[in-house]
């Protein structure tokens, strides 16, 4: 596994989004939304760096797109998601790389009619896309390439390394997955 990203390239990353949020949202209450699990890390960084009135809601998304493969089939759960009508809300994920999780997430939170939405992500993976949208924040854009860490997972597992590495195309196997994958 290939280093890409560092504790401290992270830290300052997540401390300059938080800057940029300060800004614009100011001392207006703001509900953040993370996309379960792999958001939570990030979540949990950025959120200790705002200062405005804070509540956190989650949903999580899962498809069949195996360890590494394509995008799958999503299936998503609200079911820990507070009322947002009327509120301003940011949406929290790990990673933009095809945008069919933040696109589907963005339609799901839309139809609760939020004061205001908005859409952050740790990073966006280059040439990836398949969806017009994009995140409104980005920390770090990164090549195409599968990476862990930092809350991304392989097969469940590398959440907890506190930097974010590219594993080896050799070491990734292919494939469907039979059943759905938490994201
Ligand atoms: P999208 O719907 O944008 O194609 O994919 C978003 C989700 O796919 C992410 O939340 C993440 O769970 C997973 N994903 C996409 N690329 C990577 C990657 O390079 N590494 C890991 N661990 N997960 C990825
Ligand atoms: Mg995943």
């Amino acid at each position: 596994m290939k280093t890409l990203l560092t504790e401290a390239e992270i830290h300052t990353g997540v401390l300059n989004l938080a800057q940029r949020l300060s800004h614009r949202y100011g001392d207006t209450p703001l509900t953040i939304v993370g996309v379960l699990t792999g958001s939570l890390v990030f979540m949990a960084d950025l959120i200790r760096q705002l200062h405005m009135p804070l509540r956190v809601g989650l949903v999580q998304a899962s498809s069949y797109r195996g360890a590494v493969t394509e995008h799958g089939e999503l299936a998503i759960n609200t079911s820990w998601l507070p009322q947002i009508e009327g509120r301003h809300v940011l949406l929290i994920d790990d990673i933009f790389d095809t945008g069919h999780t933040l696109a589907a997430m963005i339609g799901e939170l839309t139809a609760r009619h939020p004061a205001s939405l908005a859409s952050a992500v740790l990073l966006s993976k280059q040439g990836r896309a398949e969806v017009a949208l994009r995140p409104d924040y980005s920390v770090f854009d990164i090549p195409d390439a599968f990476v862990v860490g930092y809350g991304l997972d392989y097969n469940d597992q590398y959440r907890n390394l506190p930097y974010v590495a590219e594993m080896e195309p050799a070491d990734l196997e292919q494939g469907k997955s039979e059943v759905p994958n938490d994201e």
